[in-house]
């Protein structure tokens, strides 16, 4: 599993950022052979956030879909805005509090 690849989300664009492999027809829905696209962990986590598997594979199958629908677009709209190191700082937050 490329898990912690680095590069251009293909959903929202930013580059450097840590990606996550998408399954466009999910594999619970028979897409395990079916392609995939690289995506940051904001854009994945709010895909499945918004719809369910059954939804992406009957009509968000294709990065085109996943970006022409409205409740995504409103979504890559305000995350473009958003640096990458949005992330990073998230993260030394988090470990700071622990001590
Ligand atoms: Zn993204
Ligand atoms: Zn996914």
């Amino acid at each position: 599993m490329a898990d912690s690849a680095e590069g251009t989300c293909e959903l929202c664009g930013r580059r450097h950022v840590r990606l996550t492999e998408h399954h466009l027809t999910p594999k619970e829905e028979g897409g395990t052979f079916l392609p995939t696209a690289m995506l940051c962990i904001p854009c994945h986590k709010q895909i499945h956030a918004l719809y369910t598997n059954w939804e992406l594979a009957a009509r968000l199958a294709g990065i085109e879909e996943l970006r022409h629908d409205p409740k995504l677009a409103r979504f890559v709209k305000w995350i473009r805005k958003q640096p990458p190191e949005k992330l990073v700082k998230t993260k030394k937050a988090k470990e700071r509090k622990k001590r």
